[in-house]
């Protein structure tokens, strides 16, 4: 988890937080271009780039990023940036596959790194799970490869062969206009659709489709301080497209069940206590909900309606530090006047009584 001492990803990318998509493009090929190592660039700092690129690229994974920084996305083994691993897959992804814009040299097949989809499940909690955290057990489904074929899509080697088209590449070459002139291009075969191999004789099981879709489990341990719409990344859960893919990864969304008692203010909270004039008069000490349980607390003499009480730390649990601090429960006192109409011939008189003397 050595997250804390990372560069922030716009940092890196030599932008910030209102940049556009389009502005991010351009400062990553920028530097891309500088720091390549293929043209004698720092690997190291090329990877970086790469990874503030892979995560600010992606509408998604940006909007992430902005709302836990390194920390929140940290789940257990570590924010990967999307789990790219070489830099030819990114070049690949980001200029279309293939083709060569450094100029030649570069040129020839490569085995492309199959990435899985990510995967999104609700999860729901009741407002203290959300506050204190849970381990729960989440459910989820998710394409692997077919046990019976072993995501072959055939039961023997035999009845697959090579696709006529592409001649097993998977892929066409085509000459395409860019930025930088005429360059080649490849794109998936459209008889095999990429794949490079037509199967005669399908697996019983998947039909041939290499996968099946698969009921999973994982238990997780939610952490103290999520509230609703945040995401949490179980790393390597998501699909798995063939045997030597890597894994998508599984996205929690949060949905955290109100709680008519209070109300959430990032990590304080909210909620009232309902007095007398004559409670707020003299004070009084009542017995009001907190988080925690059922707390005392004193409304001191003269307390005015709408005046807030603080509890100093009993708010919710702070998601970075990890449910070492909390924030704080305020409580707002209502004051209840009664209709003159309603009371008693008593309390009429005394109300008199009081009217006069005062
Ligand atoms: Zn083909
Ligand atoms: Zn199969």
């Amino acid at each position: 988890m050595a997250t804390k001492n990372k560069r922030d990803y716009y940092d890196v990318l030599g932008t910030n937080k209102s940049a556009s998509q389009s502005e991010i493009k351009k400062a990553f090929y920028k530097l891309a271009k500088t720091h390549h190592p293929d043209r004698g660039g720092d690997a190291e700092k090329f990877k970086k780039i790469n990874e503030a690129y892979m995560v600010l690229s992606n509408p998604d994974k940006r909007a992430k990023y902005d709302r836990f920084g390194f920390s929140g996305m940290d789940f257990g083994e570590g924010f990967s940036g999307g789990g790219f691993s070489s830099f030819t897959d990114i070049f690949d992804m980001f200029f279309g596959g293939g083709g060569d814009i450094f100029g030649g040299g570069r040129s020839g097949r490569r085995r492309r790194v199959v990435h899985g989809e990510d995967i999104e499940v609700k999860v729901k909690l009741s407002f203290k799970e959300g506050v204190f955290g849970i381990k729960k057990e989440i459910e989820y489904t998710r394409s692997e490869p077919c046990h019976q074929c072993d995501g072959l899509g055939a039961l023997s080697r035999n009845d697959i062969r090579s696709c006529p088209t592409c001649g097993g590449s998977g892929q066409e070459t085509r000459t395409v206009r860019s930025i930088l002139g005429l360059m080649r291009q490849s794109v998936t075969c459209s008889q095999c659709n990429g794949t490079g191999e037509i199967i005669r004789k399908a697996c019983p099981v998947c039909r041939g489709k290499k996968v099946v879709i698969k009921k999973n489990k994982t238990t997780v341990n939610i952490p103290a301080g999520v509230d609703s719409n945040m995401h949490l990344k179980v790393q390597g859960h998501g699909h798995i497209p063939t045997k030597d893919a890597i894994p998508g990864d599984l996205y929690l969304r949060i949905m955290v069940k109100k709680d008519r008692r209070f109300e959430r203010d990032h990590y304080d909270i909210h909620s009232m206590v309902k007095c007398s004039f004559m409670q707020v008069i003299k004070g009084c000490e009542l017995t009001i909900d907190t988080i925690d349980g059922p707390t005392k607390v004193k409304i001191a003499p003269g307390t005015e309606a709408e005046s807030q009480l603080r509890l100093k730390n009993k708010g919710i649990p702070t998601l970075e530090s990890r449910g070492q601090r909390r924030g704080d429960h305020f409580i707002t006192v209502k004051v209840k006047i009664p209709k003159y109409s309603s009371l008693t011939k008593a309390q009429k008189n005394l109300i008199d009584e009081l009217i006069k003397i005062s």
